[in-house]
């Protein structure tokens, strides 16, 4: 038994990593907590050895955060860089950097570890969404609250490229370099357009691609892969139907070369012919 998420691949929590671990978790007592290192990116709060003797209810992903209910309160994990999480039997001995063990009643144990450091492990008696961690974030791409009329009242007083905006976590969550890509390629616009100048028509048209964009990479990495753990930098067999990113040749579309830019630290491609 290993089942696992994180693993050098900047803290990304996915559906698919949260539906991985739930198997392992749901219906699981806690038997124990053992902390060796409580400084992560913000000390591991006493409280939390009041999840002992609780009982794992249900797992929620929001944004880049993995909230474990039971009904003593929950835990709120960010992976940061370089965190994972992994179950194991008991009897395996912890490794280096392994700073949570959280024991459950079956001999087995989450693990914790994280060699930088930059993640967290908090607690929440009730209500962990309204925690200051998740008030400043944006809706997630996929639920009724990202629509064309939000991302233009978003866009409306920013002035910025639109592809910085769209993987801005406080307008929305979860859009990773790829995604923003593809789906500025899909939607016909140019990566670089300023967020204000978009009419609605073409927004409505962004949000669409958005969406289908990560619909298709969750079926694909639901599908076929198993460690499709973030939605950035490995996309698994995603890659497979990816139309600009990563495209050093033609465009799909039209034939003409590909463009590769630098916005914001990232790489972004795209095609000057087709997206305007
Ligand atoms: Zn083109």
């Amino acid at each position: 038994m290993s089942s696992g998420i994180g693993q050098r691949k900047r803290g990304w929590v996915t559906w698919i990593s949260t539906i991985r671990l739930q198997p392992h978790l749901l219906g699981r007592r806690i038997v124990d907590i053992q902390i060796t290192q409580p400084r992560l990116r913000w000390p591991i709060p006493d409280d939390i050895h009041c999840l002992v003797g609780g009982t794992i209810s249900s797992l929620q992903r929001r944004a880049k955060f993995l909230v474990v209910d039971t009904n003593r309160g929950h835990m709120i994990w960010h992976l940061g860089m370089s965190g994972s999480l992994r179950i194991l039997p008991n009897h395996v001995p912890a490794v280096k950097h392994e700073h949570v063990t959280i024991l459950f009643d079956d001999d087995s144990s989450l693990r914790y570890r994280d060699p930088r450091r930059f993640g967290c492990l908090l607690f929440a008696q009730q209500a962990p969404f309204e925690h200051q961690l998740f008030t400043r974030l944006g809706p997630e791409p996929l639920s009724d609250g990202f629509t064309a009329d939000y991302l233009s009242r978003q866009c409306r007083t920013r002035s910025s490229a639109i592809k910085t905006i769209i993987m801005d976590s406080h307008v929305v969550v979860g859009i990773g370099n790829i995604y923003a890509c593809e789906s500025l390629f899909l939607s016909g616009i140019n990566p670089k357009t300023r967020a204000n100048r978009i009419r609605a028509k073409r927004i409505q048209r962004l949000v669409n691609a958005i969406k289908s964009v990560l619909a298709q990479a969750i079926e694909k990495g639901g599908t076929t892969l198993q460690d499709f753990t973030q939605a950035d930098g490995k996309p698994g067999y995603f890659r497979h139907s990816l139309q600009v990113y990563g495209n050093t040749g033609q465009c799909p579309k039209c034939g003409r070369a590909i463009h590769r830019i630098t916005q914001a630290q990232r790489s972004t491609f795209y095609c000057t012919n087709c997206q305007r």
